[in-house]
């Protein structure tokens, strides 16, 4: 008889465990987002005011030592995958250290850091060395002059080389995420997937959300992805839908049918995909929350220095998820914008 090799007895490395995340709607969260910090190198106008921001004081900003330990304790509750943003992840000084100790939490199997772009170049080697597997990189324009525009700094031909170079040192299948904004980036479209045919890069066009830190957002600003996808069809050619791999996936994809590579639309606002969501978040300053749009956070970093167990915080976590709402609502009446900007959530 052939034998099989099974866990029964305890392994001495094994994952202490805990409860997973299920909310009351029986969504498994198994994905956290992790912003690393509130500061950030460019001032784009979706996200951040342009002058005078209020940035956290570095002492409420949680440790690498503090992350990790929340990390350690969400991944025994099911959490496998983590995404580290901000504010610009590359800001954080050394910020490969902790990629290097969040590789090394059991439990943990994928690592991945959504960046402006701007400090790529200098990091890229140092951060596929610490174990990143995956990289997306913010491009929403192909010209440095409506980059300025949305931005409110230089940076543009930094990104470029920081995707050059990311590309260099290993980085596969690095992504673009592209903001798309009605009166800015119309233009930018075809040349921006065009871009990514040609170099490569999975391009994925994201719907304007309410997350503006000047309040000043409007539905007529928003480009929806459909339409988005009808110009490249004309302009480009044909795309087929990529059959679902993750229901949890923010993006819809397609392919090229002419083999030019692939194009994922991110529609929160015209097509909503919390039905599927998968996703908890933890702020620079250790708030935990379960939405984008949630309007109440819980204080994981009061308990973590104030000497609290590993239970207690997996507690905190559950409660969070215990009240997430079915979905964030932008499009209802009720719908009530959050006090915080994307920079100081993490997007
Ligand atoms: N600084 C990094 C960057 O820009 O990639 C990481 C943080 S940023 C907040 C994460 C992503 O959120 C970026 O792709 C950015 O374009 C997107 N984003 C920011 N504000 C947004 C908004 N109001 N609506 C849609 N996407 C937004
Ligand atoms: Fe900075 Fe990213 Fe916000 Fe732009 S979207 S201001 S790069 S944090």
């Amino acid at each position: 008889m052939g034998s099989l090799v099974t866990n029964s007895a305890a392994a001495p490395h094994s994952i202490p465990h805990r409860e997973p995340l299920v909310d009351r709607f029986g969504r498994l969260h198994t994905n956290l987002r992790i912003s690393v910090t509130d500061r950030c190198n460019i001032r784009c106008f979706y996200c951040m005011p342009a002058e005078n921001v209020q940035f956290k004081p570095r002492h409420e900003i949680l440790t690498f030592e503090e992350i990790t330990r929340f990390v350690r304790v969400v991944a025994q509750m099911g959490i496998n995958k983590l995404r580290l943003t901000g504010g610009e992840p590359l800001v954080r000084q050394n910020i490969d250290e902790l990629v290097r100790a969040l590789a090394k939490v059991p439990g943990i199997d994928d690592i991945a850091l959504t960046t402006n772009g701007i400090l790529l170049a200098e990091q890229a080697q140092a951060l596929r060395a610490a174990g990143l597997k995956r990289l997306n990189v913010s491009l929403d324009a192909l010209d440095a002059e409506t980059f300025r525009k949305i931005a409110r700094r230089d940076g543009f031909e930094r990104i470029l080389e920081g995707l050059r170079v990311a590309q260099q040192v290993g980085f596969e299948r690095i992504k673009l995420n592209a903001v798309a904004i009605r009166g800015i980036t119309e233009a930018q479209i075809v040349p921006l997937a065009g871009f990514a045919r040609q170099n490569g890069f999975e391009l994925r066009f994201i719907e304007f959300m309410p997350l503006d830190a000047d309040g000043a957002w409007d539905n007529s600003q928003v480009i929806p992805g459909e339409e988005i996808r009808r110009v490249l069809e004309t302009e480009i050619g044909p795309l087929a839908p990529l059959p679902v791999v993750d229901a949890s996936q923010p993006a819809t994809d397609f392919r090229f049918i002419d083999g030019g590579g692939t194009i994922g639309f991110i529609n929160p606002v015209t097509q909503p995909f919390c039905g599927d969501c998968n996703r908890l978040r933890l702020t620079a300053e250790g708030q935990v929350r379960n939405c984008l749009f949630s309007t109440e956070e819980w204080d994981a970093r009061a308990l973590l220095r104030r000497g609290g167990q590993d239970e207690e915080l997996a507690e905190l976590v559950r409660d969070c998820i215990r009240v997430k709402k079915a979905g964030h609502g932008i499009n209802s009446d009720e719908f009530l914008k959050p006090q915080r900007a994307m920079y100081q959530i993490g997007g």
